[in-house]
């Protein structure tokens, strides 16, 4: 089968085999990826227009007690200078974001046991009953389905979790101490509740191979979920993984058309991660099917704390202040700010 048929069964079906997915990664040529980018473009138009969603990201604490081998605030990485924000300066965040025009609230953070369930019903609480209008989506790793429920009734509407990648194996090298079968139950857990919930993997990881990838694409399309998150992977010089290559921002950006065209009716950011490698990355992706993005909204102060890798955008388009720079971007690809919390439509 030619990669064109592939790409055209995936635009029309929304699926194809995990043999014609392997074949498209591993033989795609250059004017095969424009085509792909212009169907996944296709499809996203048919359901989102050229409507892209913005979210403002508040990285509220970069304490962890996880040790993930490529992110810069592991715990083990002794180098990093941590923080957290008190819940007054949160909520001010959240304030001054309202007033740009921001309506949904991605908390985001290392996993930090000082935040407590009863702390973060406070917080969430305390933005729900100023801003009953606007949706709150946390991002805070793993905790158990009691702790998720308590933060849904507090008022949390999404919950971001990257399954990182669906390879055990991989998954076991990269995460010590936890496992992918705990990772997929939270995720389920999240569905069961009532979140929308986000998955998602990163591109380029040390030992993630073609049928990697290809297994991430089947583990989301049966998964089903809301948004996904898809980003290169970068070094950070303080982990074990910090003299390693990081991964293509074309790569990923093939991927991201794949999810759209596997997943139409899912939000795909086109992630600060994929900003970061390559000046053009955002804007690219959004014409490849990412229709969310995801400005920083926290305190100046802290951008560069929460450095997860090198080389992290935290300013220009990056920062959620630069909302009229961002918008006139958009604009001049051919698309528009869509102001408003910017549900699902799965
Ligand atoms: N602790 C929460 C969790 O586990 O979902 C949220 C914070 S975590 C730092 C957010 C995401 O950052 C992860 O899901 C991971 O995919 C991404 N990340 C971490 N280190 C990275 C790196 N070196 N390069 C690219 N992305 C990275």
């Amino acid at each position: 089968m030619l990669i064109k048929e592939i790409i055209d069964k995936l635009a029309l079906e929304g699926n194809c085999t995990k043999e014609e997915l392997l074949y498209l990664l591993d033989n795609i040529a250059d004017e095969e990826k424009e085509y792909l980018w212009e169907k996944a473009d296709e499809v996203r138009r048919k359901n989102y227009d050229n409507k892209v969603y913005i979210r403002g990201l508040i990285e509220f604490t970069n304490y962890c007690k996880r040790d993930c081998v490529y992110c810069g605030i592991r715990r083990s990485n002794k180098k990093a200078c941590r923080y957290r924000l008190t819940e007054e300066e949160i909520l001010s965040c959240v304030e001054a974001g309202d007033k740009l025009g921001y309506k949904t609230f991605v908390l985001q953070g290392g996993e930090d046991p000082y935040f407590t369930d009863e702390r973060l019903e406070k917080i969430i609480k305390k933005i729900k009953r100023k801003f009953p209008q606007n949706a709150i989506t946390l991002s805070i790793g793993e905790r158990t389905f009691e702790s998720y429920k308590r933060l849904y009734d507090a008022g949390a509407d999404r919950f971001l979790l990257r399954h990182e990648t669906a390879c055990r194996e991989l998954y076991a090298e990269l995460h010590p101490g936890a496992t992918y079968e705990n990772r997929v139950k939270c995720i389920e857990d999240l569905k069961k509740i009532g979140y929308q919930v986000g998955a998602g993997f990163m591109v380029g990881i040390p030992g993630q191979t073609n049928e990697d990838l290809v297994k991430d694409l089947i583990f989301l399309k049966s998964l089903q979920p809301h948004m996904v998150g898809i980003g290169p992977f970068i070094p950070h010089v303080d982990t074990p993984l910090g003299q390693c290559q990081g991964g293509a921002a074309e790569k990923t950006i093939i991927m991201l058309a794949l999810t759209r065209l596997l997943l139409p009716k899912a939000l795909l950011p086109a992630t600060t991660a994929l900003g970061s490698i390559d000046k053009l990355g955002r804007e690219k992706g959004i014409k490849a099917g990412a229709n969310v993005v995801m400005p920083n909204l926290s305190p100046n102060s802290v951008r560069e704390k929460y450095a997860l890798y090198n080389g992290k955008l935290s300013s220009g388009d990056e920062a959620a202040e630069c909302r009229r720079d961002i918008e006139r971007k958009i604009n001049a690809i051919g698309f528009e700010i869509e102001v408003g919390r910017g549900d699902s439509k799965v």
